[in-house]
């Protein structure tokens, strides 16, 4: 078995820039509103103990994860301090969270009971309660729901730690549905103040949110999309934001074969792909079992600083593209991020499959190597 260390398909990961982007970030919101790194999926396809550690030391004061298993990992992994498992987990689970200090969403009165049922440990469970205001996703939606959780949110071996809600339409020019989420959350918060809450950290801002509206960041903001250079805002409102974040991912290939395609002669499946002259054609060890989806037939990646577009149908494993001259085995192509003074942005790769920045992230991230810089 011929084996190289060096692989033929790389992500190369910008922990650097995560942390300039944590800065900048950082200057828009208000001073002493803590900063909470959202690294669900695996850090955004970046690597969840490297993004947790670059966090951490670019000056995030906490870490939202997507999974208690996540959470675990990072405990495992050596980092302290808070971190929130977002997705709710099985009542059984509360007794692992409070022994890592593993802080859990709370919203389900059933959810509740059945933890009770369950807990052992006698070391304390700490909480954020979840207000859904319009997600629609998971939350305590009206004040009756609160009424009914509150009681239990006073057992002695329960810390409420936070109190949050998510918002549904930060990214759109539109604003009165934030404004509205925003209204019926202070509504709840008053509420459980009232009933005697008053140190829960107060957070609903994602990215879009922190870097649009100071007045939303509350006690904490809830960073994910933008720490990667992603400015998840819409059309004309994204013009408003002066901010300059840099892209944290990118994707490289090596040529691994070149052949001289005749005019007339076709490439790939289904032969979508005829040459209108003669012209060099070269192949990838990338496809769309590494992320690279089938939407991206046409769309140009860049070899020394020129476009040069896929030609035909991208394979499982494998892609073709047309080069703007020979260049030989090895050379680098470049499928996301800077080659030769070109760059390839999330947001252009998005548009060509018809997705947003976040999903093409955790699509290559999830299955390309990584090599961190
Ligand atoms: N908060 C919650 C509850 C989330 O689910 C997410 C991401 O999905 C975020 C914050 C971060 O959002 P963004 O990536 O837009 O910053």
């Amino acid at each position: 078995v011929h084996y190289t260390a060096e692989p033929s398909t790389w992500s190369e990961i910008r922990l650097d820039r995560l942390k300039d982007n944590i800065r900048e970030i950082r200057h828009r919101i208000p001073a002493g509103c803590a900063f909470m790194a959202v690294l669900k999926a695996d850090g955004y396809g970046h690597g969840l103990l490297q993004t947790a550690r670059a966090a951490l030391a670019g000056g995030a004061d906490a870490v939202a994860v997507g999974t208690l298993r996540e959470a675990l990992l990072l405990r495992k992994g050596s980092i302290g301090g808070p971190i929130l498992a977002l997705t709710p987990c099985d009542p059984s689970e509360a007794d692992i969270a409070a022994e890592n200090g593993i802080s859990l969403p709370v919203f389900q009165e059933e959810w509740f009971k059945e933890m009770r049922r369950c807990k052992t440990t006698r070391k304390r469970l700490r909480v954020h309660l979840k207000i859904d205001t319009g997600m629609g996703r998971f939350g305590v939606r009206d004040e009756n729901e609160l009424e009914r959780i509150i009681p239990l949110l006073r057992a002695n071996d329960i810390v409420v730690e936070g109190v949050y809600t998510h918002l549904a339409t930060a990214n759109q020019a539109d604003e009165s549905f934030v404004r509205e989420q925003l209204r019926r959350f202070r509504e709840m918060h008053r509420r459980l103040r009232e009933a005697g809450f008053v140190h829960p950290i107060a957070h609903c801002a994602n990215s879009a949110a922190a870097l649009r509206f100071p007045e939303l960041a509350l006690d904490m903001v809830r960073v994910g999309a933008s720490l990667f250079g992603i400015v998840p805002v819409d059309g004309d409102a994204a013009k408003t934001i002066d901010i300059r974040l840099m892209q944290t991912f990118s994707v490289h290939s090596r040529i691994v074969h070149v052949k001289r395609l005749r005019k007339g002669e076709s490439v790939g499946y289904d032969k979508t792909y005829t040459a209108p002259e003669d012209e060099w054609i070269a192949t990838l060890p990338i496809g769309y079992a590494d992320g690279l989806s089938r939407a991206c037939k046409g769309m140009s990646l860049l070899v020394d600083g020129q476009w040069a577009p896929i030609a035909g149908n991208v394979c499982m494993n494998q892609v073709m593209v047309r080069l703007p001259a020979y260049y030989p085995n090895g050379t680098r192509v470049t499928l996301l991020g800077e080659n030769g003074g070109q760059t390839i942005s999330l947001e252009r790769m998005a548009e060509a499959i018809g997705t947003i920045p976040q999903e093409v992230l955790t699509l290559l991230g999830a299955r390309i190597p990584r090599v961190y810089t």
